[in-house]
Parts: C-alpha cells; sequence; structure tokens
C-alpha cells in the first residue's frame, strides 16, 4: 500500500493541487458518501476551507510545517478542538463548544493539518459497533448492512471509504484497532503516554490512548510521529519515550532474525477464516527469516473482565462531572436540584453508558470494591508481569484483532456479552499499557476485512510497525482500496 501522504504531500509541494482544491475535493466526497456511511457526526466546512487556504499560504511562503501539511484529515468527536462543538457523540455533550484545543489537535494544527470534521463514535467510546452513537451509527464502507467497529468506527470509515486521508482515534479497549479492522485500514494503539491525553474527554483514564488510523503502515507511522512527544499538561504523558521519527526507517525494517510469538491457545475455538488469514502473515514471517516461538498467555482468561471491571470503574467516576450544571445538555424538566441532576443524566446519558456507570458505581462501593476493583487490580498487576516474561523471549506478539469480522448491523445490542468477548485480542495491550498495530491480512467469504495484531514492548513501535509495513508490502493481505471518496 502506497503512502497516500506522501502522495498528496508531494502533489501539494511540487504545486501540482492546491490543499484548497484539495479540500474542496474531501468536502465533495463527503456529501456523496456520507449518505450511505456517516462516518462524520460533524462537518467542519468552514474551518477545512480556512484552515486549507492557511496551509496553501504557507506552502507559498515556503514555511515547512512538516508531512501533514495541507492535507484534510478526520478527528474523533472525543477530543477538543476550540469553539468546535465537540461531544463524544453523546446527548449529554450537546452544545459544548470547548474553550482549549487537545494537545493533539494543538499539534496538528500547527502542522498545516485540514480538519474537515468530527468522527462518529460510540457514546463516549463505549462500544464496540458505533451504534450507540447519538447520531446514529456508522456503516461499513464494505457493505452497510453490518458496523464499522467501534468505538472509532467514524475514523475507520472515513479512512476505508477515502473521504478523510487520515483519521485520529482512541483506543480504551481496542477501538483504534477493531474497527480499522472491521474497515480493512491500519490503526495503531501508541504506548500508554505516547501521546497526549489533554483534550481527550476521559473514558477510562489508565486505558485510554490517542492514535492515528490511516490506510497504510508508514501513513499511520507518519502521524503518529507527529502526535507523539511529552506534554506536561497530561500527568501520565512519557518523558523519556524515544523522540526518533519511525516512518522514515520503516523501509529499512528487516524481519530477519525477528522473533515473533504465538500464542496458540488463541487459534483453538477461532474462526476458521480468521485463523487461516492470521497463519499466512505467520508463514510470511517465517518464510522472511522471523522465528516464531511459542508463548503462553494462560490469563488470557481474566482480561475481559479485568478490563470491563477497571475501565467501568473508572468510568462512573470520570462521568460524574456531567451534572447539568456545568457543561452541555440540561434536561428541561425537573422539581429541584437532585431531581435535575437525575433527570438529566437518565436523559442526557445512553444506555449503554448508563450500565457502566451503574456496573462501575458497584464494583466500588464498600462491600464489593475487594471483591471486584481490588481484585481485578491484583490481576491487572499479574496481566503486566506476564508480558515482561513474554516479551524477554519475543520481539512482538501477533494475533487476530477481534474473533469475528464486522457485526451485522443491530446484532450486538441484541448479544452484549458476546460482543463484550469479542474484545480479547485488544485488550490486554491496554491493560499492560502495551503498543499495538492493527492491520488488514485477508476477507471473510463474506467480503469484510479480516484484521490482524502486533503487539509490542513498552515504547517498540517501532519495531511493530516494521513489521506490519513488512507484511502490508508483500501485498498477501488481498485487502486494497475501495473505489470510494476522493480519487486523484
Ligand atoms: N469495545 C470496547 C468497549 O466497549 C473498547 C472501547 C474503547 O476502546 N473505547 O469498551
Amino acid at each position: 500500500m502506497a503512502s497516500r501522504i506522501k502522495t498528496i504531500g508531494g502533489m501539494l509541494r511540487r504545486g501540482e493541487i492546491t490543499s484548497l482544491e484539495l479540500t474542496k475535493k474531501y468536502l465533495e466526497a463527503i456529501k456523496a458518501v456520507e449518505p450511505s456511511v456517516h462516518a462524520y457526526a460533524k462537518v467542519t466546512e468552514d474551518m477545512a476551507l480556512n484552515l486549507a487556504m492557511e496551509a496553501d499560504e504557507a506552502f507559498k511562503r515556503g514555511d515547512d510545517l512538516g508531512p501533514l501539511a495541507g492535507i484534510p484529515m478526520s478527528l474523533k468527536d472525543n477530543m477538543t478542538v476550540k469553539d468546535v462543538e465537540t461531544t463524544c457523540c453523546s446527548k449529554i455533550l450537546s452544545g459544548y463548544r470547548p474553550t482549549y484545543n487537545s494537545f493533539v489537535w494543538e499539534k496538528l494544527s500547527k502542522g498545516g493539518a485540514v480538519l474537515l470534521g468530527k468522527a462518529n463514535m460510540d457514546d463516549f467510546a463505549m462500544g464496540s459497533t458505533c451504534e450507540t452513537s447519538c447520531y446514529g451509527p456508522t456503516y461499513n464502507p464494505y457493505n452497510k448492512n453490518y458496523v464499522s467497529g467501534g468505538s472509532s468506527g467514524g475514523s475507520a470509515a472515513s479512512v476505508a471509504s477515502n473521504t478523510a486521508v487520515y483519521s485520529i482515534g482512541s483506543d480504551t479497549g481496542g477501538s483504534i484497532r477493531q474497527p480499522a479492522a472491521f474497515c480493512g485500514v491500519v490503526g495503531l494503539k501508541p504506548t500508554y503516554g505516547a501521546v497526549s491525553r489533554y483534550g481527550l474527554l476521559a473514558y477510562a483514564s489508565s486505558l485510554d490512548q490517542i492514535g492515528p488510523i490511516a490506510s497504510s503502515v508508514e501513513d499511520a507511522a507518519i502521524v503518529f510521529d507527529a502526535i507523539k512527544g511529552h506534554d506536561e499538561k497530561d500527568h501520565t504523558s512519557a518523558k523519556n519515550a524515544p523522540a526518533e521519527p519511525i516512518a522514515s526507517s520503516l523501509a529499512a525494517a528487516s524481519v530477519k532474525g525477528k522473533r515473533i510469538g504465538i500464542v496458540k491457545s488463541f487459534y483453538e475455538d477461532l474462526n476458521a477464516e480468521i485463523k487461516e488469514a492470521v497463519f499466512k502473515a505467520v508463514k510470511f514471517y517465517e518464510s522472511e527469516g522471523a522465528e516464531i516461538v511459542e508463548v503462553d498467555m494462560p490469563l488470557i482468561k481474566y482480561v475481559v473482565p479485568v478490563y470491563y471491571i477497571l475501565a467501568c470503574a473508572e468510568a462512573s467516576s470520570n462521568l460524574g462531572r456531567y451534572d447539568g450544571i456545568r457543561l452541555g445538555y440540561r434536561a428541561s424538566r425537573y422539581t429541584d436540584i437532585d431531581d435535575m441532576i437525575v433527570t438529566t443524566r437518565s436523559e442526557g446519558f445512553g444506555k449503554e453508558v448508563q450500565k457502566r456507570i451503574l456496573l462501575g458505581t458497584y464494583v466500588l462501593s464498600s462491600g464489593y470494591f475487594d471483591a471486584y476493583y481490588k481484585k481485578a487490580q491484583i490481576l491487572r498487576n499479574r496481566i503486566i508481569a506476564s508480558f515482561g516474561e513474554i516479551f524477554a523471549k519475543c520481539d512482538a506478539i501477533i494475533s487476530p484483532v477481534a474473533t469475528r469480522t464486522a457485526f451485522p448491523l443491530d446484532y450486538a445490542s441484541d448479544n452484549p456479552i458476546e460482543t463484550y468477548l469479542a474484545d480479547i485480542f485488544t485488550v490486554p495491550a491496554n491493560i499492560a499499557g502495551l503498543p499495538a498495530v492493527s492491520l488488514p491480512c485477508g476477507k471473510d467469504s463474506k467480503g469484510l476485512p479480516i484484521g490482524m495484531q502486533l503487539i509490542g514492548n513498552k515504547f517498540e513501535e517501532g519495531k511493530i510497525l516494521g513489521l506490519a509495513h513488512s507484511f502490508e508490502q508483500s501485498g498477501l493481505s488481498g485487502v486494497t482500496p475501495l473505489e470510494m471518496g476522493v480519487r486523484l
């Protein structure tokens, strides 16, 4: 897969197209594609045109803003952009216009990025299908009867339908990687702390991480290089993360001699088409000189409950601030202040969010804290320690991204437990704060993309992206860009 960012960046620099012309093409494509995909919660047309004109001015002056200058993109609706309504696709934040930029948007806008709009997502990033958004679902660009994945479904669908060159998503338990896999694109969840969460409206702060969704591994690396870095406004932002750019070293990355871990138990009950697609990649790495090593993950049976206990506990605390007083929505009919808060929260939060707040409050309440929350924390530490042993034996772990390809529409709401369990391969990286990349490795019999995942040790994004790039360049995935959206 060629780098769209480099191709378009070259055209802009050579004067073959202006950012304004390009942005207009994207805005037209959004008008044509959105009725069937609905990747955007909001299109910021005027802002996009202004930013494009500013980028063109910068090109004229000869300013070097970096590789993302003048390039149209989308941003998940849980990251703030000053004065642009930011809702987490939740009714409770309707009308909220932040007074400050998130760290990521601040960095991207300084680099001349052109914001096309806020990408659709599950209500407060809680979900796996993008169907809990208060704006309605995002459909899978490969087949409208299926979901785009979640929670960053709008981000993934905007890239897959080429109504954005790249997107920024967030991943608490798989929300970058799983929609990327469902939509046949690339998603990187960086190491916890590698990208500042300042201005990311929190879901579960110890698990949330911002990262890119793009149409190639190289593009994901270019965007990651642009948004990473220390930020004193986020106290969990890493101080000593490697600063060297990764994108420029991908071409030289070699598979030879790398030790790639596979966990046999992952494949015991796995869907046969997904197993076959992931093993095609395993064979590729082997043929390129990698050593395939078997590793054990006995704690895997606990990762989904640990994730849901911790994520819901943190969410119940983080979402306490939405009370109808400080920001966003307020119920119009109430008797007194207590009733106002209860009614606002009952009307403003979607059903899934309310369920998780209740669950989180329950596991934190006295009498249940030790039985659930504390146990989950103990297990979290054991899971983290187990990765230490695994990475002593291998450089990266290869696994599926999800237990299945995209869910049919409405399937997840009828099968909530199965949907939670489908997160089993993505949540370990969040629990342990590790980087993980998702990339296409095949298609199922319905023509829906299948994703594979490479998990690395902390701050080894370069290693996993290098391995991902090699597989992508082999062309073995059989997933090619959809003929949709902008064609240059
Ligand atoms: N599917 C997971 C959930 O429902 C992941 C969400 C996320 O990463 N934001 O919580």
